[in-house]
């Protein structure tokens, strides 16, 4: 039977794990009985972009040559868990295979990498150059992959073409698909969803900048409006996912990622410079029970390997059912520091329950930092969490956020000290730079430019208060924060790439 509906995962995003996104839906239509198809375009056309580029290979640098000739037995690396108990190996195969997709985009102009892609003439955040990544889509360098997948799919004579668009990293090659499918037909119906997507209608945009190539534009949960779409009205607004239509074994992980939710949104909703707040995202839970089940059933279903736990925030209460609970695969998520993290033995229930690592928001190690940006957390909690994990065999992974209108040289400093104090108890570090969200209350009272010049861009440029500015935020961190002795082993552990996504097998295999 034909599929009323294909729903694609576009490039490029991590190929570590199923598009939670699309699983979602999967599920909902499955639920009502409806005839979809997947494609899971990001991997697919990843893999044959990199084979591809074995095949024809006329480089003769030495790099290139050991990347063409084991680029099977670094595929086949990068799925076995062996492979994650040495850095130096898993480093070698990671970025042989990396440097193949680099050389396939470099032909086109484009710099692009196992987790992102730039384009040296089209940016993501300008419509006009979406809409030019549209209309010569023969320029993409993923065209010698999706001109017969989707020339295949288009055969199936689909009602509606849906893409998830989450990354900018995918937005160029979202609409280049697009460009080509209208080529094909003109009258298919194509539908834009996903997490960029929300943020852009937060910020305004319309679908009227997309017309001609767009012609639904979903913000939000897409599944309802899905429906309405196909003319559908059961009355449930949950649906489980559904991950039998993805390729279980061609991810580059050992064994399969299940991605789960239990929310959306998130329940502390109050960080000054989080887009969840400047967005005002609702935050919808599932009841604890129905997530524990609904894991439970998946993991039976998909046997994976780890459980990545997409939460902004696990709450307090899906944590504390997760502690009662064996999962019996190891899981990993972010979560808030609070004072029951602080707790020996809740962290050792975590432990018992499959917990390997927890992703950690500490962001600054300076008080009044944290009381400015609203974080809701204090610094005497976040050493007791960090020691009671450390305690528990839990591996952590803390992000910290530099260039903060509140924060100064002197606070970043205390950051640092914080870091290295509790070095050894963070086993992987986020170090990122402020990004001003362009709908946030801040941005009304900074002095602001666009930041990358682009009418979908969000963020904004802002003049930092005490003058601690990107580039002098950028040099602190590569000249003073990396460099110190306690930080540099755990700033050079991060997986290439892959970071979190990967970190959790480095930490399963104990391999530093
Ligand atoms: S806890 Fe995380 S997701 Fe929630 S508001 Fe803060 S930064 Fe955003």
């Amino acid at each position: 039977m034909n599929p009323k509906i294909i729903l694609i995962h576009p490039p490029i995003a991590k190929p570590s794990e199923p598009p939670a996104g699309i699983a979602k839906l999967a599920g909902c239509l499955k639920a009502n009985g409806v005839n979809y198809r997947v494609i899971d375009a990001n991997l697919e056309g990843i893999l044959y972009l990199i084979q591809n580029t074995a095949q024809n290979n006329t480089a003769t640098d030495r790099w290139t040559l050991r990347a063409v000739k084991n680029l099977q037995r670094n595929l086949a690396a990068l799925r076995n868990i062996a492979t994650y108990s040495n850095k130096s190996t898993y480093q070698r195969a990671v970025s042989d295979v990396n440097r193949l997709l680099n050389l396939a985009g470099k032909a086109r102009g484009v710099d692009m990498s196992l987790a992102d892609y730039h384009d040296s003439n089209l940016t993501p955040v300008k419509s006009s150059d979406l809409i030019c990544a549209a209309e010569k889509y023969q320029d993409n360098p993923f065209y010698p992959y999706f001109e017969t997948r989707l020339t295949d799919a288009l055969k199936e004579g689909p009602e509606f073409i849906g893409f998830s668009l989450n990354y900018l990293s995918q937005a160029l090659c979202t609409f280049a698909m697009i460009g080509f499918i209208k080529h094909v037909n003109p009258r298919q119906k194509i539908i834009l969803g996903g997490s960029l997507v929300t943020s852009w209608a937060a910020l305004g945009v319309s679908i009227d900048k997309f017309r001609g190539h767009v012609d639904e534009m979903i913000a939000g949960a897409g599944e309802q409006k899905l429906l309405e779409l196909l003319e559908i009205n059961d009355g449930r607004t949950n649906y489980p996912p559904d991950y039998k239509e993805f390729s279980v074994n061609q991810y580059f992980t050992p064994g399969f990622i299940l991605p789960y939710s239990g929310s959306r949104g998130c329940y502390w909703h109050n960080c000054a410079f989080c887009p969840e707040k400047s967005e005002e995202n609702p935050y919808l839970p599932l009841p604890v029970f129905q997530a524990l089940e609904e894991l439970q059933v998946l993991t039976r279903q998909t046997n994976p390997s780890l459980i990545h736990l997409l939460d902004n925030a696990i709450s307090p209460a899906l944590l504390k059912a997760l502690a009662q609970e064996t999962l019996s695969v190891p899981w990993y998520g972010f979560t808030r520091v609070t004072k029951h993290l602080a707790d020996d033995d809740f962290c050792l229930a975590l432990k018992k329950s499959g917990c390997v690592m927890l992703k950690l928001g500490i962001e600054s190690g300076d008080e009044a930092v944290l009381d400015s940006l609203n974080k809701g957390i204090d610094l005497p909690t976040a050493s007791a969490v960090l020691k009671s994990l450390k305690k528990a065999g839990i591996a952590t992974y803390c992000y910290f956020l530099f260039g903060t209108p509140p924060e100064t040289k002197a606070s970043a400093m205390k950051t640092l000290d914080f870091a290295i104090e509790h070095h050894d108890c963070i086993d992987f570090l986020n170090l990122a730079i402020f990004n001003l969200p362009a709908g946030s209350i801040e941005a009304k009272s900074l002095e602001t430019q666009d930041f990358y010049e682009g009418d979908l861009s969000l963020y904004k440029n802002f003049q930092h208060p005490q003058g601690w500015h990107r580039p002098v935020v950028r040099n602190f961190l590569e000249k003073t924060f990396k460099k110190h002795p306690a930080i540099a082993p755990i700033a050079q552990r991060m997986p290439e790439f892959f970071t979190s996504n990967h970190a959790p097998f480095f930490v399963l295999n104990k391999a530093y």
